[in-house]
């Protein structure tokens, strides 16, 4: 990306240009960023990122996921996949380039070089009227640790060069709002992105005492259903309205499965096991974006927890009964708790 900043001879017109790594990051990261200083020190940043999905979307296509040439020549397939482009396709069939991650969001990160290859050409000329700092990121889809550094290196730059901040101009791409959506939109503004993570902790009961423990499934299944869907929790800003929450990941830490609800704890009142093992369930529940993984996991949980209830009924009419055989009120039998159950 670098490179193609600087191509042509273009690399001495900027202030700054290079890569900031995200510190600690695990994979060994990059943003890549460039910066024109023109004549105000006014500033706009154009912002991307540059990570994508896996490949799964391109279903038969994908061993050609990382190929845009061959994709090309497969139009066939994929305006199957994504019929709303077929007229398009057919009308400007060379207009079109296929790819991993081209919609979301590798054009508009082009788009953004070839923006900066021009202003860099008035940066050379002194013919440049505003600051001008380009950013790539990584990160965008899991937890935003490329734009969440992005704003330090911004507030680093601005302390250093005495930059004003205009806005930043995302170019990721936008979708139509209903089936047959005629109009191309631009937004002013964006959502943001809560992730709270919720650890539910149960209390370890044997199943046939449901009443001395607590259930930790339940726990979390009652904070999904409050969160999950939640149109109350929507924001409205000028007269629109964000996505409600949803639930992208939920999970009971039990590996396994036997008649003790919730895990056992050890000596310091934590789950028994591994510490990162933790409770019995762990729930995500980001703000704003849809997912297909909500509830997966809830119903898996409540397969075990069902069998272990009906268990639990029949050893709890036991108990009732035999207690009402001490008092002598069980039918046919001589009183004195000596049933046979
Ligand atoms: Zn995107």
């Amino acid at each position: 990306m670098v490179r193609l900043l600087c191509q042509g001879g273009l690399g001495a017109a900027y202030t700054a240009v290079g890569l900031d790594p995200l510190a600690g990051d695990a994979y060994k990261r990059h943003t890549a960023y460039a910066f024109l200083k023109g004549a105000s020190a006014r500033t706009i940043v154009l912002l991307g990122h540059i990570d994508t999905v896996d490949t799964a979307d391109f279903g038969a296509q994908e061993p050609w996921a990382l190929d845009p040439m061959a994709l090309s020549g497969r139009l066939d397939a994929l305006v199957q996949r994504a019929p709303a482009a077929a007229h398009d396709l057919a009308a400007h069939p060379d207009d079109w380039l296929f790819g991993r991650g081209v919609i979301d969001m590798k054009s508009g990160v082009a788009a953004n070089i070839a923006v900066m290859r021009h202003l860099a050409g008035l940066a050379s000329a002194g013919t440049l009227p505003l600051s001008v700092v380009f950013l790539a990121t990584p990160d965008e889809e899991n937890e935003s640790a490329g734009v969440l550094q992005a704003v330090r290196f911004l507030l680093r730059l601005r302390d250093e060069h005495g930059l004003t901040y205009l806005g930043a101009i995302n170019t990721d791409y936008t979708t139509a709002q209903y089936p047959g959506d005629p109009h191309h939109y631009i937004y002013t503004g964006t959502i943001g992105k809560l992730l709270p993570s919720v650890l539910a902790v149960g209390r370890e009961s044997h199943v046939g005492d449901p009443f001395d423990g607590l259930d930790a499934n339940l726990l979390a299944a009652e904070l999904i259903r409050d969160l999950s869907m939640n149109d109350a929790l929507c924001d409205v800003v000028r007269g629109q309205v964000a996505p409600p929450p949803v639930t992208l990941h939920a999970a009971d830490l039990k590996s396994t499965y036997d008649v003790q609800r919730a895990d056992p704890l050890d000596d310091a009142g934590r789950p028994a096991g591994a510490a990162t093992r933790g409770g019995a369930v762990g729930a995500d529940t980001p703000v704003a974006t849809p997912g297909r993984d909500g509830g997966q996991v809830a119903g898996g949980g409540w397969q075990g927890g069902a069998r272990g209830q009906r268990f639990a009924t029949a050893r709890r009419g036991a108990h009732l009964r035999r207690a009402a055989c001490r008092r002598g009120e069980a039918s046919g039998c001589g009183g004195g708790g000596r049933c046979a159950e």
